[in-house]
């Protein structure tokens, strides 16, 4: 098809909205994928995926449709829906002219939906709101679309009714995608630039790169170049997503494509980067690329210590595989994939952030692993990340939200009222309060009604110390966590098999109490002098302390386990 009928767009929606469902209806409605070859929701296609309702891995979709007699071509580029991958969600925004906002109208924008809506409008995408689930008794688009217009103050008089379970609507909105999103500029003369959106990790034909031609046109066989990466290859293989892997001699400017170069590494081809030809180079890259900055860090390992290669080689494979592998909201996930698909039992110490430690000589030093801490007198301060969160939630858990944000250090910065029932919460604080669990703190304090969105601001001084577990006077270098001093609460008590502060322990430390009962049971004797009491850590400490006492020692070796803090 000529240029002028390509359309390339994306779905935005919150998680359970409907994207997934609304994207397989339209492969559906344009005959890309046949009923009967769908599987339950195409574009997810990993178990774990499914079964956790989170979409992890980017994909895409040509789809040929047919509007006014004229045959267009519409590539659908799928965005993850997670609170973690808001650069790899704005790369793929980035590779299109327009997006569906799909909203599911018995609820309301969240707070993920609205950070994405920014993202698209700062890439000048047309939206195209969607009032998804109408046949649901408890809809009320009307209601949604107002909702639209006052918080994103986008024009919702001709948003599209739908019901993608029940396949209403649906046609209108390939209309609409077709009416409403421009086509692609014809630049296919300019040299290649190209725009990598997501990559994955083939066994037999190495990393595949997915691509958006933003300029120049790129043929079977060319030497192209990865700009960031200085990497070159030739592209022994191209072609498009139908949504399976088609072959093709050329792609030109406004096509979406993959292409295969035996790329042993996925560091090569990055989300973001841009491809252009070896010979004929742009003088620009495009802009919008950054380098994948770790901020946390998690210790993993095998129970089984004879599992250390197994382990190595999966953790190879999977990276390789799934960009998700660094996002750290998803290390249970990444912990179920390595235990599931690779056989291996395992251990995850609590995850840590960088910090950045100012020393007595002068020196600033990073520190990502709690044991490489410099000693207390050649630390003159430490300094942690902040980040800044933005919860948006129904009025009646604003409370509980606040509550939560301030236990974790936050610092309150600012409170709207979005609509009569919603309010957006503001709060600073301190990225390592927010790794682990807060996410889910979050739902379950709102019943799963309140969203989240959060960016770094910087680093800051705190008043950090170390944590140290030793067991059988044997500092465990593994378990050595960093935490606030406010956070710590002195503790001291012996354990014997008839302590008196059981109902202190009860009431407020019923986790360590587990712990201390679990070791107890494996004929330990543990004295605590002090304790960090933030669930997380104590929730780690409880797996992990047993798992390496029985596993690492033995049960019979351990007479003793010690735990204090400099
Ligand atoms: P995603 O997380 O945005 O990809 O959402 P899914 O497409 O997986 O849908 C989440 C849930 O909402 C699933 O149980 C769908 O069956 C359901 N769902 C999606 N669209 C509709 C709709 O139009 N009406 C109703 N009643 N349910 C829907
Ligand atoms: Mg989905």
């Amino acid at each position: 098809v000529p240029i002028s009928n390509i359309r390339n767009f994306c779905i935005i929606a919150h998680i359970d909205h409907g994207k997934s469902t609304l994207a397989d209806k339209l492969l559906q409605m344009t005959g890309t994928v046949q009923k009967r070859e769908m599987k339950e929701q195409f574009l997810d296609n990993m178990d774990l995926e499914r079964e956790r309702g989170i979409t992890i891995k980017l994909q895409a979709a040509r789809m040929r449709f047919v509007y006014e007699n004229e045959p267009y071509c519409l590539n659908l580029i799928d965005t993850p829906g997670h609170v973690d991958f808001s650069y790899e969600v704005s790369r793929s925004l980035a590779a299109c002219e327009g997006a569906l906002l799909v909203v599911d109208s018995s609820q309301g924008v969240e707070a993920q939906t609205l950070a994405n809506v920014y993202l698209a409008l700062e890439n000048n995408l047309e939206i195209i709101p969607v009032l998804n689930k109408i046949d649901l008794p408890g809809a009320e688009p009307s209601r949604v679309a107002q909702e639209i217009e006052e918080v994103v103050g986008l024009d919702c008089s001709n948003a599209i009714h739908c019901s993608a379970k029940e396949g209403i609507g649906i046609t209108e909105i390939l209309n609409a995608i077709v009416q409403r999103i421009s086509p692609p500029h014809d630049t296919a003369e300019r040299p290649l630039r190209a725009l990598i959106f997501d990559s994955y990790y083939d066994a037999y034909r190495g990393v595949i790169v997915y691509f958006r031609v933003i300029d120049g046109t790129m043929k079977k066989g060319d030497r192209i170049i990865f700009m960031a990466s200085e990497k070159d290859y030739f592209a022994d293989e191209i072609g498009v997503l139908s949504p399976s892997q088609l072959q093709v001699d050329e792609l030109y400017a406004g096509e979406v494509g993959y292409l295969s170069a035996s790329i042993r590494s996925v560091a090569d081809a990055r989300v973001g980067d841009t491809i252009t030809h070896y010979s004929r180079r742009t003088d620009q890259s495009l802009p919008g690329y950054k380098e994948a900055t770790p901020m946390v860090f998690c210790g993993l390992f095998p129970v089984d210590a004879d599992q250390f290669p197994e382990l190595r080689d999966a953790l190879e494979k999977l990276q390789l595989n799934d960009a998700a592998l660094k996002a750290f909201l998803h290390m249970e996930i990444v912990q179920e994939r390595l235990e599931r698909e690779y056989n291996l039992t395992l251990i995850t110490t609590a995850p840590s952030v960088v910090y950045q430690v100012n020393c007595v000589n002068g020196d600033t030093v990073e520190c990502s692993n709690p044991s490489l801490l410099p000693e207390p007198g050649q630390r003159r301060s430490i300094e942690e990340p902040f980040v800044k969160i933005e919860m948006l939630t129904p009025k009646d858990y604003i409370g509980p939200l606040m509550e939560l944000s301030q236990d974790r250090r936050g610092e309150f910065k600012e409170m709207k009222f979005i609509t009569e029932n919603r309010a957006s919460i503001t709060y600073e604080l301190p990225l390592a309060e927010m790794v682990g669990d807060f996410f889910d703190q979050l739902k379950s304090r709102s019943k799963g009604y309140a969203s989240m969105e959060y960016s770094f601001v910087g680093y800051k001084e705190s008043d950090l110390i170390k944590l140290d577990i030793l067991i059988n006077g044997d500092c465990v270098e593994p378990l050595a966590t960093i935490v606030h001093k406010d956070k710590v609460i002195l503790l001291f008590f012996t354990l014997d098999h008839h302590f008196n502060h059981k109902k202190v322990l009860k009431r407020k430390y019923n986790l360590i109490f587990n712990t201390l009962v679990a070791v107890i049971k494996w004929n330990l004797m543990v004295e605590l002098y002090s304790s960090d009491v933030r669930d997380f850590i104590v929730c780690a400490f409880t797996f992990m302390l047993i798992n390496m006492l029985t596993s690492k020692f033995g049960s019979s070796l351990v007479d003793s386990c010690h735990i204090e803090f400099h």
